[in-house]
């Protein structure tokens, strides 16, 4: 009990979260005249102080193209973005800073995977199991690959509460199976997926894995060595960094065995008419000027969450979950979809008969920004027999009393209706 109190004083010092929301100051404006509740940080995260000083800092005082130059400035830039690597190889703990691919974003993580992947280990007839619950990037690029080399995909089911079925999954394994890309936490139905045990599966049938971070990496503790994830991949705009830069990780062996992307300045070692050797790893995969701005403001907003601690955001975010599930199950007409055991801090809902679009449009009058539609998951969609939802997703800034004000709002909508 002492250690409870303890404990739970100290969280309070350390997550001081008035503190917190003073490094966002778009979390101080107002929309139509009330003050913003923004509740769309699944789509992308809002970003500190810190973060947008490092961006002008770095343009004001250090830019020049990085890996290039011999001159000051050029040796200055490179040695932020690399350091930028080793920030994020620390954060995720690769063994390895050559496992750490830069990339525009989760979705082109995965393209890249997806391209490399197929053209150098699969055949036509060759499985890759995916989710009912993907997110459209975790499907279109393998059905790029499909259409090209005649590919299979195969779909884990999931029960109604959003948990994927294991014994089904492990059904699911061939001798065809080449690799298994699935999403770390739904961002439609907030389910942490058992990916530790799914990939130790998959490892059982000699098959790799590609987890998709997108919805895990700014709400938990990452380890790709503990989940021994063979590909993982992540955005760091949604985990309050800047847009257009993410990251690819994969285990070095696999790097290794795998070909380039896409072609060009960078990735080179040498190139004739005849013949072009490519770079070692990291850059074999990173062809063209990297977003080295990007990447030294990724690494400030990975170095922000972890001055705040993984477990600590997790904590808070986790206790908003609970108190929004709660509360927003009082609402007459009220349905939740996702109550996985579980669940991160993504809650999607539809009341009675009104459009989800219906709803998101008189809440944001009200101030409040939440998602509505299919969350790019149509498959997900066709499974629960709706279009879409209206989703209301936690970050590290938000309140209690701003999901108060949500419960609110859709009460004070659904009366109009
Ligand atoms: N996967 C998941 C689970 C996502 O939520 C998203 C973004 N909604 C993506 C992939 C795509 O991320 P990005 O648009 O940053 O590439």
């Amino acid at each position: 009990m002492v250690f409870f109190i303890l404990h739970s004083s100290f969280f309070i010092i350390m997550y001081d979260i008035n503190k917190i929301r003073e490094d966002f100051p778009i979390l101080s404006r107002e929309v139509y005249g009330k003050p913003l509740i923004y509740l769309d940080n699944g789509a992308t995260t809002q970003k500190p102080r810190q973060v947008v000083e490092a961006i002008t800092n770095e343009y004001y005082s250090v830019n020049a193209n990085v890996h290039r130059g011999v001159h000051f400035l050029s040796q200055q830039a490179t040695e932020l973005h690399e350091a930028s690597r080793e920030t994020v190889r620390r954060f995720i703990n690769a063994r390895s800073t050559n496992e750490i691919i830069f990339t525009r974003g989760t979705t082109e993580s995965i393209n890249l995977l997806a391209s490399s992947f197929a053209d150098s280990q699969m055949e036509a007839g060759d499985e890759v199991i995916v989710s009912t619950m993907e997110h459209h990037s975790d499907i279109v690029p393998w059905q790029l690959q499909a259409a090209k080399k005649g590919i299979v995909m195969k779909v884990i089911p999931m029960n109604d509460k959003g948990e994927l079925l294991q014994d089904e999954y492990k059904k699911l394994f061939s001798e065809k199976t080449k690799l298994v890309c699935v999403m770390h936490v739904s961002n439609v139905l907030g389910t942490v997926n058992p990916v530790k045990e799914m990939i130790a599966e998959a490892h059982l049938h000699g098959v790799p894995v590609l987890v998709d971070g997108a919805q895990s990496v700014p709400h938990m503790k990452v380890d790709v060595q503990d989940l021994d994830a063979d590909f993982f991949a992540f955005s760091g705009h949604k985990v309050y960094g800047p847009t257009g830069v993410g990251v690819l990780y994969g285990k070095e062996e696999w790097l290794d065995k795998l070909p380039p992307y896409q072609g060009g300045g960078e990735m080179i070692q040498s190139v004739s008419f005849e013949k072009t050797t490519f770079n070692e790893l990291p850059f074999k995969f990173e062809a063209g000027t990297p977003d080295y701005i990007g990447t030294t403001a990724l690494a400030k907003a990975l170095d922000y969450v972890s001055a705040l601690g993984m477990e600590n955001i997790e904590a808070h975010e986790q206790e908003l979950t609970r108190y929004a599930m709660q509360r927003l199950k009082q609402i007459e007409g009220m349905r939740i979809f996702g109550e996985a055991e579980h669940k991160s801090s993504v809650i999607s809902f539809l009341v009675g008969n009104i459009h989800h679009l219906d709803m998101g449009t008189l809440l944001d009058r009200l101030g409040i920004a939440v998602r509505t539609g299919h969350h790019c998951a149509q498959p997900l969609m066709i499974r629960l027999g709706i279009e879409g939802t209206v989703r209301a997703s936690f970050g590290l800034y938000n309140t209690k009393e701003e999901i108060d004000i949500l419960a609110a709002g859709i009460e004070r909508v659904s009366r109009m209706f």
